[in-house]
């Protein structure tokens, strides 16, 4: 009985989003495991997450007072690859992000669009450990799931176990689990 209602919910959810398509880009980040990325995303959304080719660099949201990159500009940018208007694309960086009144940020959305940084999320300069591979990538995943979150409309979540929880530093990333908390599945299934 309990096995037919998480299937049911499983398929409901995926009806929300048939007809939407996730796509992710990546900029450097050579110390991801990028196929776990792609599988865990795609457990979260029940749906094939694909991989494009988009910008080639983002020297153009460069700030050299801050040697930082300007999200905002980067999601700008990033609308102009869009395949269709039915689709989130998120492209993942390996640069130290900002916006105006923030020190720094992992990841940044608009309504089809999202950058993530995986600057901040290095346990280590030189990622050279099986370990360091695997907290870099669940980092950079949940970052990912909670971005895309706030394509398809979420906000931030109370709960700290909840994907949609602010992440403040990365303590808080750590803390936080790769699903949405009840009260989020809600919200996505009324949409
Ligand atoms: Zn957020
Ligand atoms: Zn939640």
């Amino acid at each position: 009985m309990r096995n037919l209602f998480i299937c049911g919910f499983v398929c409901l959810l995926l009806n929300t989003y048939m007809q939407a398509e996730i796509y992710l880009s990546f900029l450097g980040c050579k110390d991801i495991d990028k196929q776990k990325v792609f599988s865990e995303v795609n457990k979260v959304y029940s749906l094939e997450i694909k991989e494009l080719n988009s910008l080639k660099d983002i020297d153009f949201a460069h700030n050299p007072k801050r040697n930082q990159y300007l999200a905002d500009r980067i999601l700008s940018a990033l609308e102009n690859f869009l395949p269709n208007s039915n689709c989130v694309l998120v492209l993942v960086v390996d640069k130290d992000l900002y916006t105006e009144g923030f020190n720094y940020i992992f990841g940044l959305a608009g309504k089809n669009v999202s950058v993530v940084s995986i600057y901040r999320f290095k346990p280590c300069t030189v990622v050279d450990t099986q370990k360091e591979q695997n907290l870099l990538t669940e980092r950079t995943i949940k970052t990912i799931i909670h971005e895309i979150g706030h394509c398809f409309g979420l906000s931030h979540c109370l709960n700290p176990k909840c994907v949609m929880y602010f992440s403040n530093w990365v303590g808080d990333t750590d803390k936080k689990g790769k699903d949405f908390c009840t009260k989020c599945k809600n919200k996505i299934l009324k949409k």
